[in-house]
């Protein structure tokens, strides 16, 4: 895991070959494409960067941490709630929704419910996706615009139900808004709207029909299914959509989009941390 301080190595962008202290590709303009000697790093970490084994690890780890704190009593969701975390320990760790962003202003929840799960199922099947789609997404836009897609749809998935549960409460059944919200469903919606986007453009025509195919079926499947968040999905979908036409994926990735991608991480556990600190004392 040395870092290299001679001779060249391949432009993140755009694959050229390019020596490794350059100030900017040749090819493409891409400033520092040798990023300062730690290409082998990078490598070592692959093409998404780490981040599917992070969400991976972190959803798991948060999962566990929310059983500890408490596990539903009840059973209402049918299947869905087998071993389900508390309300208390979702919310402790930052679920979100009106509830805890309108009564409690919490809002930084936006971010961290997409890391929560509310049951063994639930969190089964949303990592089964992230597996599928992160790794297409990273090919796609490369690995820091996948995060920020990840991300920017989290929070727009949230924000979406949030405010639709806050200020449209008399809507009937699925078309309810959130009042407490979690799940990695968001985010997941955001990459399917960023791999719908770039079929548009031309890029992975296949993936992209393949995205779409999903979208529909997981969308139909949020209506036929109890207690689903339904305008997470949608605003997830939303997000990562107009954030890959803004991101363009026609445009190699830049240094900036990883080191957006980096804050977008910190943010995302800061988001946790700062949930846990402050939600202690209303246990
Ligand atoms: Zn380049």
């Amino acid at each position: 895991m040395r870092r290299q301080r001679t001779g060249s190595v391949v432009c993140r962008s755009c694959g050229r070959l390019v020596g490794v202290n350059d100030a900017e590709c040749y090819e493409c303009g891409s400033k520092n494409p040798g990023l300062w000697g730690y290409t082998p790093l990078v490598r070592i970490l692959g093409d998404d960067l780490g981040f599917l084994r992070l969400v991976m690890v972190g959803c798991i780890f948060l999962y566990i941490a929310t059983l500890i704190v408490g596990s539903s009593e009840t059973g209402r969701g049918g299947m869905f709630s087998l071993l389900s975390p508390s309300q208390t320990g979702l919310f402790l760790f930052g679920a979100s929704g009106a509830v805890p962003v309108f009564r409690y202003d919490r809002w930084w929840t936006l971010l961290s419910a997409g890391w929560l799960h509310g049951g063994l199922l639930h969190i089964g099947f949303n990592l089964m996706w992230v597996r599928q789609l992160a790794p297409v997404t990273a090919e796609i836009y490369g690995a820091g615009r996948m995060v920020l897609i990840y991300t920017v749809a989290t929070v727009t998935g949230f924000g979406l139900s949030t405010l639709t549960g806050m200020y449209l409460p008399f809507l009937p059944g699925p078309l309810k808004g959130a009042m407490f919200s979690v799940g990695a469903s968001a985010p997941i919606f955001g990459l399917l709207g960023a791999l719908v986007y770039s079929g548009r453009r031309g890029i992975g025509s296949h993936v992209s029909q393949q995205a779409r195919g999903y979208a529909i079926i997981l969308g139909i499947f949020g209506f036929i299914f109890p207690a689903v968040d339904n305008w997470a999905h949608a605003g997830g979908f939303l997000g990562g959509y107009l954030l890959a036409r803004w991101l363009d994926p026609m445009q190699p990735e830049r240094l900036n989009h990883l080191v957006a991608a980096a804050v977008c991480i910190v943010l995302t556990v800061l988001s946790i941390v700062v949930s846990v600190v402050h939600g202690y004392r209303f246990l």
